[in-house]
């Protein structure tokens, strides 16, 4: 038996890692040079340089570790608190379940909110638990900019104004790695005292980039930590990358072909797309999406239109679907990667990504191949509807990079 070619690309429609353009593949195609070379620092402050305008921030720092977003989550908590410290944090999905995971495991004293999957932020029950600390004992809130399990976007402007409301002075900490360099996000206006992302999803690099952003307040956090401290910052620390950088070296062997990766990336995104230009592109891509979902008679499982992300949408599927077939199917018929459902949703959703090298058409071909895979599973989708919906949405608008 003759073994199965897949020809043409992968539907890769997860929502990261993205599909990475060709320039960005040719920029990283490079050979090692000497990262204490004296023409090294020209290529750590050029993208220092631009992601202060892919943060929008002037007066944040912003940092690019060797790791993930993962890693990017452990830098802001090593670098600002310490063990015992009170932080909010809510759970609304597998990965704000996972930070506050390792808030955990770092020692916090985690003041953990939990919302039904689907829903946003809790903004009364954070208001009430920052009012009652009149001692200001809670030293952080932390939240997760887009959840990545259920595309339900949090509005971040909104949990600055309880904090200021308040006067309290806990630092605001966003998970922007579904979200900075694809949905609004403004580091400055919104007050954000730390902000993390990683490279594989708006950015369209691989994998292996852990950005950070941290305000002053925050950074200077960073700076001073005692040796002593009982929760201590070693590879992620603020300070030895701020030592390094600002001679244009790292405290460790950075990765080369990342680095120039990122400056492509913030070439085309930054300085040719404009940043305002790649959130409204982002919307076109995931409504066109959202007409495809309500076509077909299903909808979003994030339960407000206010909260819809723009980077994926998470399908709920009708009682005695398994999701995952679906995904399968997609998967092995069509050459085409869909999101599962994640956690306590496996089963339940399929996700669809709107992030990375992809276009109108792209998308149009992804809801064909998800129509004809949730036709395999025994749905009474009519082929081409979703299609349609979205064709005509995107034949009928249009945004001012696309004519
Ligand atoms: N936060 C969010 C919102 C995510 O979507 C992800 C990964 O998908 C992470 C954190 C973890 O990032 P990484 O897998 O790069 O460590």
């Amino acid at each position: 038996e003759k073994m199965a070619v897949p020809h043409g690309r992968n539907f890769l429609m997860v929502p990261g890692p993205s599909h990475v353009p060709d320039r960005i593949l040719r920029a990283m195609h490079r050979q090692s040079v000497d990262h204490r070379s004296l023409d090294f620092p020209k290529i750590t402050h050029s993208v220092l340089k631009d992601l202060k305008e892919f943060f929008q921030t002037k007066e944040g720092t912003c940092f690019v570790f060797p790791a993930t977003g993962t890693g990017a989550w452990e830098s802001c908590l090593s670098n600002t608190l310490n063990q015992g410290d009170k932080i909010i944090s809510v759970r609304m999905g597998q990965f704000s379940h996972l930070w506050i995971d390792m808030m955990h495991r770092f020692g916090l004293d985690v003041l953990e909110l939990d919302v039904e999957w689907g829903d946003g932020l809790p903004y009364d029950q954070i208001a009430a638990l920052l009012r009652n600390d009149t001692r200001h004992e809670i030293k952080a809130v932390a939240v997760v900019q887009n959840e990545t399990t259920t595309g339900v976007y949090t509005n971040i402007p909104k949990v600055r104004q309880l904090l200021n409301q308040l006067n309290h002075p806990a630092l605001l900490f966003v998970d922007g790695v579904s979200s900075i360099g694809s949905l609004e996000f403004k580091m400055d206006e919104w007050q954000v005292d730390v902000a993390v992302t990683g490279s594989q999803k708006g950015l369209s690099l691989p994998a292996g980039l852990g950005l950070v952003c941290a305000r002053p307040k925050a950074l200077a956090l960073g700076m001073d930590k005692p040796k002593s401290s009982n929760l201590p910052s070693v590879f992620f620390s603020w300070k030895d990358m701020v030592d390094q950088n600002q001679l244009g070296y790292f405290p460790y062997t950075p990765s080369v072909p990342l680095l120039w990766g990122l400056r492509e990336a913030l070439d085309m995104f930054v300085v040719e797309e404009g940043i305002q230009n790649v959130w409204a592109r982002h919307h076109r891509f995931a409504e066109g999406v959202r007409r495809a979902v309500a076509a077909w008679g299903l909808r979003p499982i994030a339960n407000k239109p206010e909260e819809y992300s723009d980077t994926v949408t998470t399908v709920l599927c009708p009682e005695g679907i398994d999701a995952q077939k679906i995904v399968a199917t997609a998967y092995q018929k069509y050459n085409l990667s869909l999101g599962g459902g994640l956690m306590k949703l496996r089963g339940r959703v399929f996700r669809i990504g709107t992030l990375g090298d992809i276009n109108e058409l792209i998308i149009l071909g992804t809801l064909a191949g998800t129509e004809m895979a949730m036709r395999d599973v025994g749905m009474p989708i009519k082929l081409g509807s979703g299609v349609a919906a979205a064709a005509e949405y995107f034949q009928q608008t249009a945004i001012p990079t696309r004519g």
